[in-house]
């Protein structure tokens, strides 16, 4: 049988080939278009310092804008960018693209923020990663010390030498690590020790009952103990009300991200964002 795909593109498919290939196709070919097409955008999600109240930095989220304009959520893309390669070229852009709007907004006069990128184990696999992010920083002129890489516990737990070599030279260059999605990977802490990394991110999972379930409380105020004695910063992720704000300060949590203090937001809107929370007084958790 004989489909037609996309613009003059004939493909062949047998009997078995069902929806979720032809789906997989589709988004493939429209991921690389929008990557020649400038389709992507980032939205960035501010980190709120719990001591202070200030913002201390954003995590830049990846969305796809559609054809009709429809912004695209990565969980609908990602995994095809990463079977495919794609993540590679993607993630390059990803990670210059969000460099450059931190320049951009230091030399609009706000003071110099962290800037968290997330990356794919695939981008250590099959990319140069290094390379990447030396170039990112030069093209921007951003400090290295500026950068924040979000890495997930499956990819430190593969124990690859040259995951490690590349993670070695980017602390070296400067550029900070974060552990996302922390405690939902594999339970082994051993990592913790071999990799210098500076923050955990502590999933949302565990902070979104966090106000009702004492298990959920336990698990966290743990984790931010063992993050202050091994030297690590904690953020809590998925913050989506002032109850869970607070008693993520009484667990003694470093840093917050979720809804309740903003949604990832485009660039413009974060610059709003940022000013007028500096101008009101500066700390609304209770
Ligand atoms: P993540 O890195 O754990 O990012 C946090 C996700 O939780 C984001 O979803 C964010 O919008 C959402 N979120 C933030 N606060 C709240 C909250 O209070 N409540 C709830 N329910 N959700 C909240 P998003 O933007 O859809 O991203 C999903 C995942 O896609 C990310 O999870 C990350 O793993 C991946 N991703 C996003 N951008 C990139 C990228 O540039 N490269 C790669 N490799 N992965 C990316
Ligand atoms: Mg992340
Ligand atoms: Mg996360
Ligand atoms: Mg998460």
């Amino acid at each position: 049988r004989v489909k037609e795909s996309g613009r003059g593109a004939c493909r062949f498919f047998d009997e078995t080939m069902n929806s979720d290939a032809l789906d997989h196709l589709q988004l493939r070919n429209g991921l690389r278009r929008a990557l020649d097409r400038g389709g992507f955008v980032l939205h960035y999600q501010p980190q709120i310092d719990l001591t202070s109240g200030a913002v201390s930095g954003v995590e830049a989220l990846l969305r796809w804008r559609a054809d009709d304009g429809a912004l695209i959520p990565p969980a609908r893309f990602i995994p095809v960018a990463e079977e495919s390669g794609l993540i590679v070229p993607i993630g390059d852009w990803v990670l210059r693209e969000a460099c450059r709007q931190a320049m951009l907004w230091q030399q609009a006069g706000l003071p110099p923020l962290m800037m968290a990128v997330n990356l794919s184990a695939v981008q250590f696999r099959r990319g140069d990663l290094l390379q990447t992010v030396i170039i990112a920083l030069t093209e921007s002129g951003l400090p290295a010390s500026c950068l924040e890489l979000e890495l997930t516990e499956s990819l430190l737990i593969a124990d690859n030498e040259n995951v490690l070599a590349v993670l070695r030279a980017l602390k070296q260059l400067g550029v900070k690590l974060s552990i996302d999605d922390f405690g939902t990977g594999y339970s082994s802490l051993a990592y913790l020790k071999r990799f210098a990394v500076d923050q955990l991110k502590i999933d949302r999972s565990f902070v979104r009952d966090l106000r009702s379930d004492p298990e959920d409380a336990a698990i966290v105020r743990a984790i931010a103990q063992m993050g202050r004695s091994l030297g690590l910063r904690t953020l809590a992720e998925g913050v989506e009300d002032s109850v869970t704000a607070s008693l993520l300060c009484t667990c003694q949590c470093d840093a917050a991200q979720g809804y309740y203090f903003a949604r990832p937001l485009p660039p413009e809107e974060f610059v709003s964002f940022f000013r007028a929370r500096q101008e009101s007084s500066p700390e609304e958790l209770e």
